[in-house]
């Protein structure tokens, strides 16, 4: 029988010890204020961006919000940004993606301070993952290790297969599972014999973005399984990249889409929010 791993109650155990950490912090009269940026109002972003301020709410971060028009110009983004970096009150800076077309979404990364840059995007903080330093980690991949290590899955000696090479999955994934002693296979879209390379993962992380991409033919017996992708189906339900049904029942454990990866995505914002001031 596989074990089905529980991001949202992962997630909340997570939460209530950052509260319990950020209710500390106060006693000894620290705050923690976190910027909330988002440019023109698509309506995923904002969920996301709802969705992060509620999360501050409840574990006792301030979260100040900066909606800006579509039209904002990259310049008028990137005062904002400067002027954020140096108020002392504001300890994380966080700009929702994807940013309007006028707007170079790089440039205004590598203007967040990188002590500030909550969602570890900045290329200080990458470099600083790639040589084994302090720094913030992109949230999702970090929050995966969690979910490994909370289920009680081994990391270390283990084959770890990771589908995606994104700057904000795939490849930090990759280096955290380096760092947490896995010997780690990137594949991407130009790799070839995908599935013999999948079949050798004790653990297979499936960040590819194509929905149900994964079934039981690329697993190996008794893997875990950790799906990132997160896309609506046919009938307007959220699925994500591997076809549960058919590759759960070959696994050790595997995460679900929705109730996986993705709540453990904003509970390690919230993380690195209040390493800021630790
Ligand atoms: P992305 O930037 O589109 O990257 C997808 C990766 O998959 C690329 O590296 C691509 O290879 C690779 N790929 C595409 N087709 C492939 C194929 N046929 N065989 C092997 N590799 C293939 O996506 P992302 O930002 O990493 O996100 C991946 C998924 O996770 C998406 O569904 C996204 O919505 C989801 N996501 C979820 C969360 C969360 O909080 N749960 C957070 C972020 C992302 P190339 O590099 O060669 O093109």
């Amino acid at each position: 029988m596989y074990q089905i791993i529980d991001g949202k109650k992962i997630s909340q155990e997570i939460k209530d010890e950052l509260k319990d950490k950020v209710t500390a912090l106060k006693a000894e009269g620290k705050s923690i204020c976190l910027a909330v940026i988002q440019v023109g109002s698509d309506p995923a972003s904002s969920v996301y961006v709802g969705n992060k301020k509620k999360a501050c709410a409840y574990i006792g971060i301030e979260s100040l919000a900066y909606e800006l028009p579509e039209e904002t110009t990259q310049e008028e983004l990137l005062d904002l940004v400067r002027k954020l970096n140096e108020d002392d009150k504001i300890n994380g800076i966080l700009v929702q993606l994807p940013l309007p077309k006028q707007i170079d979404e790089k440039k205004v990364i590598q203007a967040i301070a990188p002590e500030k840059d909550v969602d570890g995007f900045n290329e200080k903080n990458v470099g600083a993952l790639c040589v084994g330093s302090k720094g913030y980690v992109s949230c999702t991949p970090l929050g995966i290790i969690q979910l490994l290590k909370r289920s009680g899955v081994e990391i270390s000696g283990k084959h770890c297969v990771v589908i995606g090479r994104s700057n904000i999955v795939g490849k930090p994934m990759s280096l955290l599972l380096l760092r947490e002693n896995g010997t780690v296979t990137i594949c991407h879209s130009r790799t070839q014999n995908i599935k013999e390379i999948t079949k050798q993962a004790d653990i297979l992380i499936v960040a590819v973005g194509k929905p149900k991409f994964i079934d039981e033919s690329y697993v190996k017996e008794g893997a875990a399984v950790i799906d990132v992708g997160i896309h609506r189906n046919e009938n307007n339900k959220l699925c994500g990249d591997v076809d549960f049904e058919k590759v759960a029942p070959h696994t050790s454990a595997i995460t679900p889409v929705p109730g996986g990866v993705g709540p453990m995505t904003i509970a390690m914002l919230m993380y690195n929010c209040v390493s800021s001031v630790e």
